[in-house]
């Protein structure tokens, strides 16, 4: 494990690229208040150097202090080490939100002496500097990402250090644990009584369920974070359109939708219940007749593999016909949520080969407006029950705490077993276990980590973060 020496000055353009109000340049480094005092002239005193930290100064940046050439007019913010965002020096300047005077300034401090940063150094810094955790890393770059309000609510949570807590409190229950055990291989002849074993037992069990909380947490975090894709299936006309501008009349819709036409696809990703949905209304056709239409027939069946969930629609109003027979068969594999469109007319559908061939049949009315509540209810559910697998995507961080909150289960009931079984006799094994757990813990905090790990991370954050 490398620990990687932090000696030179990184900067960046930390707001988002476009005219805007203001934007901000930062600077994080020994050298940020010397390189920063090269390019600015404050209105009041002469040199930045001897500024208070969290301090704001009104000025310009400059070309040369000399010439006075003006770059732009700003306010400067200092924060001094150790008590800032990456526990180094750090600078902000806030320029005016035009692109080419954040170029200008961000070039100018480059060439007195920063290097422009890589993405999400800034957070890799306070990392590494032992400000936050990697769980708190890894919560930023959720809170820079989230799509819904309770997605923004969980990364809150843990970046506040709700997880490390969490972590923190398992850990200290496997040291008391594994104390109790160690007493035990040092004096061998001092055999552990039936009320500490009991102690133990009764103390992995207790590990058992806190990780099982934070399993189930890890996952609905992972939720939050991908989403789920879901697409609207059904024959022409039995109402997808319908059903997703129902849906989208009452969710606001996170992203504008891509442009399609009637035979094309279209896609929105929405807020259900806190949990961002894309949904995809596919063509609906099933033998292409043209060449228009087998493209979009093509394209559709790409989104049904790719969906998390299907959501298979029927005209409740008309006899199911082969159409219908068989996308209940080509569907069988999936999860999906079927559902009766158009309950306000005659019902003359067979429900029966729906209800044998799917789970549950949830009746609604696009049109109408009806069930859609009960329908988004039964979506949210089926997401937070895990019964919808996400599929996997470039982001690692969630993924990468749940495989280890996974495998120190599987080492504690490992360990039980042991005490079960051998009553502990191989308290060494059982010891092993606990420390081989109490590494995985260690891994979702960055206690230990690698390169690679920090890499993988941080590549998913911009620059300026
Ligand atoms: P799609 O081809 O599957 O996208 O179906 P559309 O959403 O275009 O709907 C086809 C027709 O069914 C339209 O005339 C809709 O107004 C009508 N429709 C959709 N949902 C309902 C419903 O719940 N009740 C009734 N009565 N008509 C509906």
């Amino acid at each position: 494990m490398k620990q990687q020496v932090l000696v030179d000055t990184i900067a960046a353009i930390s707001t988002p690229l476009g005219e805007s109000g203001i934007g901000i340049v930062r600077l994080s480094g020994p050298g940020a208040i010397a390189i920063a005092d090269r390019v600015f002239l404050p209105k009041k005193g002469k040199s930045i150097t001897g500024f208070k930290t969290y301090t704001t100064h009104y000025g310009w940046i400059v070309e040369d202090k000399r010439s006075k050439a003006i770059v732009d007019e700003v306010l400067l913010t200092i924060m001094r080490s150790p008590r800032s965002y990456t526990k180094e020096d750090i600078v902000e300047i806030n320029c005016h939100g035009g692109i080419v005077a954040l170029r200008k300034v961000l070039e100018l401090v480059l060439e007195n002496g920063c290097r422009l940063s890589e993405p999400g150094e800034f957070t890799k810094r306070a990392f590494l500097n032992g400000r936050i955790d990697l769980a708190q890393a890894e919560a930023i770059l959720d809170i820079i990402k989230a799509k819904t309000d309770y997605a923004l609510k969980v990364g809150a949570e843990q970046l506040r250090g709700g997880l490390s807590l969490g972590i923190n409190k398992i850990r200290t229950r496997l040291l008391e644990a594994l104390s109790i055990l160690e007493a035990d291989i040092d004096f061998p002849d001092d055999e552990l009584g039936i009320p500490q074993i009991k102690k133990i037992k009764d103390s992995l069990n207790d590990i058992n369920k806190r990780l099982e909380e934070l399993l189930r947490g890890a996952k609905t975090a992972r939720l939050l974070r991908e989403g789920v894709s879901a697409v609207i299936c059904g024959r022409t006309n039995v109402g997808k359109s319908s059903l997703l501008n129902a849906l989208l009349k009452k969710e606001r819709s996170i992203v504008t939708p891509i442009a399609g036409t009637t035979r094309d696809t279209v896609e929105e990703v929405m807020d259900i219940k806190g949990i961002p949905v894309k949904i995809v209304d596919t063509a609906g056709i099933i033998r292409p007749r043209d060449l228009i239409e087998n493209k979009a027939v093509r394209r559709s069946k790409r989104y049904i593999a790719l969906a998390d969930l299907v959501i298979l629609l029927f005209d409740g109003n008309r006899k199911l016909s082969a159409e219908d027979l068989r996308l209940i068969k080509k569907l069988k594999n999936k999860v999906v949520l079927a559902v009766i469109n158009k309950i306000d007319l005659k019902q003359r559908i067979q429900r029966s080969v729906i209800k044998n061939s799917f789970q549950g049949v949830i009746d609604i009315s696009a049109k109408k407006n009806k069930n859609i509540n009960l329908l988004e209810d039964c979506i949210a559910n089926l997401a937070q029950e895990g019964k919808i697998s996400i599929h996997e995507s470039a982001s690692i961080s969630n993924l990468r705490h749940i495989e280890k909150i996974k495998k120190a289960q599987k080492l504690i009931a490992e360990a039980v077993n042991s005490v079960d079984n051998n009553k502990l006799l191989h308290s060494e094994y059982v010891c092993q276990d606990i420390k081989d757990a109490l590494l995985a813990l260690d891994d979702i905090l960055g206690r230990r980590f690698s390169e690679d790990l920090l890499d993988r991370i941080f590549r998913n954050f911009c620059i300026g973060k």
